[in-house]
């Protein structure tokens, strides 16, 4: 019919999804999204904070509240990204696998690429329903300056030609924060001022995030 677009001849577009504890979010993770953003032409980057995240052992991880404000803080400044509560939102442990499904239950046909420090490809073995989340998104894996591909070619080799292909490695120059550091440089008094957004920063000396009780 005239004008009647469908899913299956709309052109899909590029959405990027940016996992993550965001405990505290750092320039680390918005520098990630911008270069992933820019080298494939994503039309946006959404922020979705984990729930209670699988992956971690670590105990006292800080609310999905607080983590969802501070990430809705840092992204603010810029019109490409966008925040979900979807995983926030859903009970239980956090699986990608459930993110996706409810992504693409949405029906707008789109590509979604799942934006990841390359370190985690090597657990992708590991996680939940590992075939059909990559049918569901591609990987943009980002890589520093003398990344060794040496172990992740094992993991790599593990999966089909096809899987593989949808893995797309980016290398970008580096920025060599991480929450666990922050984390450790507020408890010791130390400046975390240009590791992470100026409004994170406030927002973490305001609730006293990362202090002994
Ligand atoms: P933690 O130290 O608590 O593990 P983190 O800094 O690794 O925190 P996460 O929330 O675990 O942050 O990371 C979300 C995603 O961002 C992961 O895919 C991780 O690989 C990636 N990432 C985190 N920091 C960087 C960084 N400095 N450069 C590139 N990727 C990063
Ligand atoms: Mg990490």
């Amino acid at each position: 019919m005239c004008g009647m677009v469908t899913a299956d001849n709309a052109i899909a577009r590029k959405i990027g999804i940016m996992g993550g504890t965001f405990d505290p979010i750092h320039f680390g993770h918005l520098y990630i999204a911008e270069c992933s953003r820019h080298r494939f032409g994503l039309e946006k980057v959404i922020f979705i904070p984990t729930g209670d995240p699988v992956h971690k052992s670590r105990k006292g991880i800080t609310g999905p509240a607080r983590r969802m404000e501070m990430t809705a803080l840092a992204i603010r400044s810029n019109p490409y990204f966008d925040i979900s509560k979807i995983e926030v939102d859903r009970p239980g442990p956090t699986y990608t696998v459930d993110t996706l499904n409810e992504l693409h239950g949405e029906g707008t046909g789109d590509r979604i690429f799942f934006i990841t420090g390359a370190d985690a490809i090597m657990e992708i073995l590991t996680w939940k329903d590992v075939d059909r989340v990559f049918r569901l998104c591609e990987f943009i894996a980002i890589t520093r300056p003398g990344y060794s591909f040496k172990e992740i070619d094992q993991v790599l080799s593990r999966l089909t030609k096809t899987q593989r292909e949808r893995i797309h490695f980016h290398q970008t120059g580096g920025i060599l924060i991480s929450s666990t550091d922050i984390r450790q440089r507020v408890l010791c008094g130390a400046p975390i001022k240009y590791l992470v957004p100026e409004k994170v920063e406030e927002y973490i000396k305001e609730y006293r995030l990362y202090l002994p009780e």
